[in-house]
């Protein structure tokens, strides 16, 4: 168990990290390096499930599927993207430390260098490319993909084809991202490799029927959290056929908004004062954004309202640079006419959703002061159950992995713990955020009983050993 007085929550929660295995420093045998983290055993178990419930709530519709591009792409890509031309940051470097940052994380009026805190005059230049580059084979030119974007854009054509011609195509990459930050930071928010799950979704703009008459129908009411430029971000709640009205926003647009607000509300449980649809000002947004919100979470760890996610209307943007640099036609005949389809993407960075779950299933037991817990939902959780033997009597640990087995066999993901006492094997599980625990004990040989115990109350009950996988899978499906 962690002692947590008197450190910040991000303290707190990176010690508890390392201690039970959800993320490291990569390399922290060689120092560590910033911008790089490497996720242990519950990390990984932890983002997959998130990974899992992104799959289920956006691809469950008709011709959207997963697809899987590579890390590394040929310059040509990039020309297109605009990346060679565009992506990069300004930078101010210390004359003193020769420390470089982005000119975003410098307030230039009071420049004082981050690293050696003196009020010194910093440099500025805004020559730097953020991709990494690298060379294939013998000499040909490449970058490691700063997006997963660019991969289905350049897989749209024989998609569109497999699939039999359809729109709306949604193609979904979950994969790597590189970016060279000038300075990463800020944990999980500014990394040089990190994790997106990103979905584009191609269509025709003219045709109403995206979203169609049904879907417009079950959403037309529903109130989206918009926090508008105009209005100082201050949020309101916005029913979408308002929004559609006052704020001239797309039908398409809005579904994408609503799927989105969805997701973080009702399957990742993110309370809803915490989170916002941030309008980005065009002078802020990339050019080809057309429409931009970006969805910002209320993060105490990192101090206030961070993004997340982005919901960007491309327009043609994307697959009219293909076309034009490749001279191949992405073009399509579809619904009596021939026009390139447009884009609306929506863009999760995955690290920057696992740190928040970390800030907002938090829990302090105010009655044990040094315990903390995370209150993960049921189905992120890295183990949804833990079996504990109690005491070191013959036959109790068989009974024990007995159990353990059967879980397992159920689907339901199971974690044996036979070390240590029954308080700390308590207080570790609850530092993993397993929202059950399954105690095995003396009692347990004579009438075949067992203690369910839970994690957000602590509260026990004895269930029969032949009634737990039932018992369980009812408690894991409420
Ligand atoms: P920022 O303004 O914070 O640099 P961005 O607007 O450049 O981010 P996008 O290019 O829209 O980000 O990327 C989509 C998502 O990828 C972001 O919403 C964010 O969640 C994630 N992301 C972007 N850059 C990083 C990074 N360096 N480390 C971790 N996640 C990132």
């Amino acid at each position: 168990m962690v002692s947590t007085k008197n450190v910040s929550k991000s303290d707190e929660i990176l010690s508890v990290a390392s201690t039970r295995g959800f993320f490291f420093p990569t390399a922290g045998i060689y120092g560590g390096r910033a911008g790089f983290y490497t996720y242990g055993h519950l990390g990984k178990l932890l983002k997959s499930n998130w990974e899992f419930l992104w799959r289920k709530h956006f691809l469950s519709k008709d011709n959207f599927w997963e697809v899987q591009s590579n890390n590394i792409l040929p310059e040509p890509v990039f020309k297109a993207s605009g990346h060679l031309e565009n992506f990069s940051e300004c930078r101010v470097k210390c004359s003193k430390c020769n420390s470089e940052f982005r000119i975003d994380d410098i307030v230039l009026d009071d420049s004082k260098c981050l690293k050696c805190n003196n009020k010194l005059v910093l440099s500025k230049d805004d020559g730097f490319n953020m991709m990494f580059p690298l060379v294939v084979g013998s000499g040909e030119k490449a970058y490691l993909s700063p997006e997963t974007a660019q991969g289905a854009y350049i897989t749209f054509k024989d998609e569109f084809k497999a699939t039999r011609g359809k729109l709306p195509l949604g193609l979904a990459i979950l994969d790597k991202a590189y970016r060279n930050e000038l300075s990463p930071r800020n944990l999980f928010f500014r990394l040089r490799e990190f994790s997106q799950a990103e979905l584009q979704i191609f269509f025709n703009p003219d045709l109403p029927g995206f979203p169609d008459d049904v879907e417009w129908k079950g959403i037309k009411d529903y109130g989206l959290l918009l926090a508008q430029a105009d209005n100082n971000h201050k949020v309101s709640k916005v029913s979408c056929s308002d929004a559609f009205k006052k704020f001239k926003l797309p039908k398409f647009y809005l579904s994408g908004l609503v799927r989105v607000q969805k997701f973080f509300l009702d399957i990742i449980g993110v309370p809803s004062d915490k989170f916002r649809l941030f309008e980005v000002p065009e002078g802020d947004r990339a050019f080809y954004n057309r429409i931009h919100y970006d969805v910002e979470i209320l993060l105490d760890s990192l101090g206030g309202f961070k993004e997340v996610a982005g919901v960007h209307y491309r327009g043609d943007h994307d697959l009219s640079r293909h076309q034009s640099l490749s001279k191949e036609k992405l073009e399509v005949f579809h619904d009596g006419k021939r026009f390139i389809p447009h884009v609306l993407e929506l863009s999760f960075g995955v690290d920057r959703n696992v740190w928040l779950l970390f800030d907002i299933f938090y829990h302090k037991d105010l009655k044990k002061s040094d315990t903390l817990l995370f209150r993960f939902p049921k189905l992120l959780a890295p183990f949804q159950v833990s079996v504990l033997p109690l005491v070191n009597k013959e036959g109790l640990d068989v009974k024990a992995l007995e159990i353990h087995n059967s879980f397992r066999n159920a689907g339901i993901s199971s974690f044996f713990d036979d070390s240590g006492s029954i308080g700390k094997r308590y207080a570790r599980n609850d530092e993993a955020g397993t929202p059950f625990c399954v105690t095995v004990d003396g009692q347990t040989l004579d009438d075949e009983s067992v203690t369910i115990r839970v994690r957000d109350t602590s509260e026990q009950s004895r269930v029969k050993i032949g009634e737990l996988i039932i018992t369980l899978q009812r408690l894991l499906s409420r």
